[in-house]
């Protein structure tokens, strides 16, 4: 059995994710979509960056034919040479193993590979004389998240096995040329208990649960085969709210689907994850279960602003680029309500340096009606208000008149209505209310991708699509609004 660290890094972050690298169809994976392959080149431009930096004078192993055996002896060849620091080198360590939990002794050879970006020479004992490597792995990151620890101390435990010397640390450099150093003596037990797991699961082919969590499954290439499992099977992390260890607790006291979901009182789980919660989810699957959406009790202290109307209304969307930390594309929809007339304003930086420029056109657009409202959805919007202001130094009483006229209606919308929907994102409820895109299936994601294009080739078409996308987004949240006032009325 062949484990790479690739695959448990992949383990860390889902275990079906795992189970499926290995064992799944090819054909049931999506197709690599435009923003990875950008997030891709990053990284590999990102490593270049370091490798020129840091250790220009660096070693690759050479090796006739390109499998992983023969660059693993290529790369040990210069570990025993004492290269100073050796760029893509392959570690592999083999072992039998015997299995006998079925009764009949089994015996496998665990294969495991690793390839760290360096293997970095220091001082020390190994066999091969009085050096020893460290292993260093290069991320786009900004922080050093515990699954890069534990893919760099999986490699420091393969250098324990190939150079006789386990070191003592591993190290990881992050974006700006940061290093972070991972102690090794916490991070050995921990990647070993991961690795037994994974090795279980890969032998004994357990095929994990599917578990729809948007945040991590939102950029993952089986996103539409679990997808479609999960929605056949009505499964419960479709319903917002539903965590894992929500679900474990549902699954404990029986709740095993929606249905059963939305008919159980909140009283019987309330216990174990307060009331509230206990009857938010409750009221979220019979609205999925009677597709029908319910006004929420406004409980305890809180109170919810009531939605403004005005003759003149601002709605507010933004396309940024955060590599760059750039708001390049401030969408304005100005709604006149007495002529029933709507106009959009794209305020667009076609290059990078225009965002001050863009800034200034929008201020002077919002300030033609001083006293209108400004909608937009979630808080991005008046972030990026208090940034640009503090940017380009525009005084503070503007900002706070600014600021003061944002209304949010994710907010809104997620305080006073339960609504029929897998997701509180703008695309979930205005596709609910009725509201289409004209461009189906892109995403915020996807003009990230088009605006890098445009710069690099200067093709026109990208902004195009940009603008509509982003004319639709303003356009879905007058919707959502119109929705919600009547809604709530
Ligand atoms: S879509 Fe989600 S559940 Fe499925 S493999 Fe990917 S991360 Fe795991």
């Amino acid at each position: 059995m062949l484990l790479t660290d690739d695959l448990l890094l992949d383990y860390k972050r889902c275990q079906r994710r795992a189970f499926l690298n290995a064992y799944g169809s090819p054909l049931q994976k999506d197709p690599e979509r435009d923003f990875l392959l950008k997030l891709r080149q990053e990284s590999q431009q990102h490593l270049k960056n370091v490798l020129n930096e840091h250790y220009p004078d660096h070693e690759e192993p050479q090796a006739r034919q390109k499998h992983w055996r023969t660059v693993a002896e290529a790369t040990e060849n210069l570990m025993k040479e004492g290269a100073a620091c050796i760029y893509h080198g392959v570690l592999v360590y083999e072992y039998a193993d015997h299995d006998d939990a079925v009764g009949t002794l089994r015996a496998r050879t665990i294969t495991l590979l690793g390839r760290p970006d360096l293997l970095i020479k220091q001082p020390g004992e190994s066999k091969y004389g009085d050096w020893q490597y460290w292993a260093i792995n290069i991320q786009l990151g900004r922080r050093p998240k515990p699954e890069y620890k534990l893919i760099t101390a999986f490699n420091a435990y393969l250098l324990g096995f190939i150079q006789g010397q386990l070191p003592p640390y591993s190290e990881i450099i992050l974006r700006r040329h940061n290093y972070h150093r991972v102690d090794l003596s916490v991070w050995i037990p921990k990647m070993e208990e991961v690795l037994a797991e994974c090795l279980k699961m890969l032998d004994y082919q357990t095929e994990p649960e599917v578990f729809i969590s948007r945040q991590r499954c939102s950029l993952c290439h089986w996103y539409s085969h679990c997808y479609e499992i999960a929605q056949s099977q009505q499964h419960l992390s479709l319903v917002p709210g539903v965590t894992p260890s929500r679900y474990q607790y549902l699954q404990s006291v029986g709740v095993l689907s929606l249905e059963s979901l939305a008919a159980i009182s909140p009283k019987q789980f309330g216990e174990a994850m307060g009331l509230e919660i206990a009857n938010q989810l409750q009221q979220q699957a019979l609205s999925l279960v009677e597709n029908r959406a319910f006004r929420r009790a406004i409980t305890g202290k809180k109170s919810v602003a009531s939605i403004p109307t005005d003759d003149i209304e601002f709605y507010f969307d933004i396309e940024a680029e955060p590599e760059q930390n750039l708001d390049y594309l401030l969408g304005v929809l100005l709604v006149d309500r007495t002529e029933n007339s709507q106009r959009f304003y794209p305020l667009l930086a076609e290059k990078p340096e225009d965002e001050f420029r863009v800034w200034e056109e929008f201020l002077e657009l919002v300030h033609t009606y001083p006293e209108s409202p400004i909608f937009h959805f979630a808080e991005y919007e008046q972030e990026t208000i208090k940034r640009l202001g503090q940017l380009y130094q525009t005084p503070r009483p503007v900002i706070d008149r600014l600021t003061a006229r944002c209304f949010d209606l994710h907010h809104q919308v997620t305080q006073c209505a339960t609504l029929p929907v897998e997701s509180y994102s703008l695309k979930s409820l205005a596709n609910w209310i009725g509201f289409q895109w004209r461009n189906q299936g892109v995403s915020g994601d996807q003009c990230v991708w088009w605006y890098d294009r445009w710069l690099k080739t200067g093709d026109r078409s990208f902004l195009q699509a940009i603008v509509q996308y982003n004319e639709d987004d303003c356009k879905a949240t007058y919707h959502l609004k119109n929705w919600l006032a009547d809604f709530l009325s």
